[in-house]
């Protein structure tokens, strides 16, 4: 695979932090097969899991500046990163 599309996220509209822009946004890289499976636009990866496919497209397809940590101010790739990231933070503290 050489020619992977990415999405640049330098638009003012993205919003990162709004869950349903995110999820719209994904939603409309990825189409639904009449099998059922799901598969990314950009690659034609296929999975079964919807949610799959969307945290493949987050973490391939989509490119920013990255989600910082509010509690340490760490930077991470993807919003799930960042989730796993600050769950770290909860077990500490
Ligand atoms: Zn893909
Ligand atoms: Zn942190």
């Amino acid at each position: 695979m050489t020619n992977i599309a990415v999405l640049y996220l330098d638009d003012p509209l993205y919003q990162p932090d709004d869950d349903n822009f995110m999820e719209t946004l994904i939603a409309s890289h990825m189409t639904k097969l009449p099998t059922g499976a799901w598969v990314c636009n950009f690659c034609n990866k296929e999975s079964k899991f919807k949610r799959n496919i969307g945290n493949h497209i987050e973490a391939i397809h989509l490119t920013s500046s990255g989600f910082s940590c509010d509690i340490c101010g760490k930077v991470l790739k993807t919003r799930e990163v960042l989730r796993k990231h600050k769950s770290n933070h909860r077990d500490i503290f």
